[in-house]
């Protein structure tokens, strides 16, 4: 069996055990278990390095589909692209999706994930309508809004500690045609994105930017403004192309400041003016997923994302500062990506997204170099009442962490005492990092 690594390329250490049956109890372990679904999540939310890894991936059965309601009940295991391919041919769609189709159910529940359409939907949890949790003293129950609704609200950003999802039932949409329009806006700076997505977000169901995060002075933040709508009938799902794989782990030296800055070149160069498309779902909420296992561009040492929430009401100032300490590094990034949360409330009692600018870039892991610069980002947004993103994270501090999740001890008071995770331990630990 291949390594289990979480996306940033960290290896689980510890046993990993499959699980199969949903009706099946939880294998006896030593030690504390953690779901574990397609490894999605960059850095240890996902890990229990030292205890076992409960693989949902053979939990990948659909149970019901009521066409009248949209209502789809499945196992946690179950991937948006397995939905996908079965239900958007039927004209649903799953209501949320992150930028990768290779998640599961079950993980898009624990991080609470978000789309390009949280300013209308909110998150993934809000759409989810009941799901049946096991937990380590053999006892299942079916948690809804309605039904231990504490438990549900611990479950749905819970990072997989509550116990394990082995089914859900999740709200899917009507879509009116596999295809999207898709209309790409370049924009000069920050405060040009603002105005961008305020006013996209009237018009459009779909919005994210891309910005080069090399420029700086009067251009910080400058970038490109993705925003779609779908698109109406008579479409149907057209052919895909297949996606390409990266056969082996790149060398270190392939990643330096030029390959980023032409990296960048280009794909400003290729998307500018590009103005409105008509295109497949696929290429527009997934780019990413064209070239599979991208991850090996990183080399062994692997990457990591910093992913944060700065509220408004700190005006504008946040953003540039978090902009400008990573052009200075000039760590660079493949992508740098800027999005509007709006003010739907999450279900989940931790769950990342609340109403503010998102910022997310990837970064080599480079040793103390990154660490630094992750720190200076970390103090800028505590500064700034902002948050980080757990299912990115690798290195907050137990402070950051209080401070952006002050609901923290009401999941650890519903936490299944088997259940942990090398995250959950790090960020509640009572040490301080020097
Ligand atoms: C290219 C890329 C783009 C991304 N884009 C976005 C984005 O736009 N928005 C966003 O929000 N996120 C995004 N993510 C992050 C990703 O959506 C989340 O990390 C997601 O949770 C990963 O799902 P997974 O099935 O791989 O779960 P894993 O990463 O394996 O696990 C995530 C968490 O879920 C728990 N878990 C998994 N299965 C179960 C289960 N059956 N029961 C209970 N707990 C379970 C685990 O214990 C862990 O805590 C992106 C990731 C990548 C690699």
């Amino acid at each position: 069996m291949a390594p289990v690594e979480s996306w940033g390329r960290i290896r689980a250490e510890g046993a990993a055990r499959p699980l199969w049956w949903r009706d099946d109890p939880l294998p006896e372990v030593e030690g504390t278990m953690l779901p574990f679904g397609r490894g999605r999540s960059y850095g240890d939310a996902c890990l229990d390095q030292g205890g076992t890894l409960l693989l949902t991936r053979g939990l990948s059965r659909f149970i019901s589909f009521d066409e009248a309601t949209g209502l789809l009940a499945c196992e946690g295991g179950v991937t948006l692209g397995e939905i996908l391919a079965r239900f958007a041919p039927l004209g649903f769609f799953p209501t949320v999706v992150p930028g990768t189709k290779h998640v599961t159910v079950g993980g898009a529940i624990a991080n609470d994930i978000h789309g390009k359409n949280h300013h209308r939907a909110g998150t993934f949890g809000a759409h989810v309508t009941r799901l049946e949790l096991l937990r380590s003293d053999g006892s299942r129950r079916v948690c809804s809004p309605a039904e231990h609704p504490e438990l549900f609200a611990a479950t749905v950003g819970g990072l997989g500690l509550t116990g394990l999802v082995t089914w859900a039932e999740l709200r899917l949409k009507r879509i009116p045609s596999a295809f999207i329009r898709w209309e790409t806006v370049p924009f000069e700076n920050v405060d040009a994105f603002f105005e961008l997505s305020a006013r996209s977000d009237t018009t459009h169901e779909y919005t994210v930017a891309w910005i080069d995060c090399l420029a700086r002075g009067d251009r910080l933040g400058r970038g490109l403004f993705y925003r779609g709508n779908h698109a109406e009938a008579p479409f149907r799902a057209g052919r895909r192309r297949r996606p390409v794989t990266v056969p082996f782990d790149l060398p270190d030296a392939v990643l330096n400041r030029l390959t980023v800055k032409a990296f960048n070149a280009l794909y400003r160069w290729r998307n500018r003016g590009a103005g409105e498309r008509l295109v497949h779902y696929e290429p527009f909420f997934f780019p990413l997923d064209g070239v599979e296992r991208w991850n090996r561009i990183y080399g062994r040492s692997g990457l990591m994302q910093f992913q944060c929430v700065l509220p408004f009401d700190r005006g504008l100032g946040g953003v540039r500062g978090v902009l400008d300490a990573i052009a200075r590094s000039g760590q660079g990034s493949f992508l740098a990506v800027l999005k509007t949360f709006g003010g739907l409330p999450s279900p989940g009692l931790l769950s990342f997204p609340r109403p503010g600018v998102t910022v997310a870039l990837d970064f080599p892991r480079r040793g103390e170099r990154t660490l630094a610069l992750f720190r200076e980002l970390e103090g800028l947004v505590l500064e700034q009442g902002g948050a980080l993103y757990p299912a990115k994270d690798l290195v907050m501090s137990p402070r950051m962490f209080r401070a952006a999740y002050p609901r923290a001890p009401e999941l650890e008071r519903l936490r299944d005492p088997r259940f942990e995770s090398t995250f959950w331990r790090r960020v509640t630990a009572a040490e301080e990092r020097p």
